[in-house]
């Protein structure tokens, strides 16, 4: 009967009750959100695989067109202009082309914000731990 009444009198929660569920919850983000950090992360560095890819198959494309090896390449991705790089001095010779509208419907982006550059048949992006492999997992 003691502790009926005791209960009867109780309302709501403690102050450590309410801190305890607090800590759960802080616990529980501080574990999350690492987690989803690292999923964004994952995404878009596949996404900027997958848009390398794309901007290597249309390279390959015009190389083929033109009938250059891959590696005589020179991309401005500034402007999207693709051209045929002959001699040492940087001497561009070949059919200036705009990628985009040619090749491609638009020039992809990198989703974390790198740039994108190409050298010999591989385009590469300067986000962190993007690199320039474009090979599959
Ligand atoms: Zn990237």
């Amino acid at each position: 009967m003691k502790t009926k009444a005791i209960l009867k009198g109780k309302k709501g929660f403690t102050l450590t009750e309410l801190m305890i569920v607090v800590m759960i919850l802080g616990i529980l983000v501080l574990i999350a959100v690492p987690i989803y950090n690292n999923a964004t992360a994952k995404a878009e560095k596949s996404a900027c695989q997958a848009n390398r890819r794309t901007i290597e198959s249309a390279i390959a494309q015009y190389a083929a067109v033109e009938g250059v090896n891959m590696a005589d390449v020179v991309v401005d991705f500034t402007t999207g202009v693709i051209n045929v790089k002959e001699g040492e001095e940087g001497t561009e010779k070949g059919t200036e082309t705009n990628l985009v509208g040619n090749y491609l419907n638009e020039l992809p982006t990198c989703p974390s914000g790198g740039a994108y550059s190409y050298k010999n048949g591989k385009v590469s992006c300067d986000a962190p731990d993007h690199g320039s492999d474009t090979d599959h997992d």
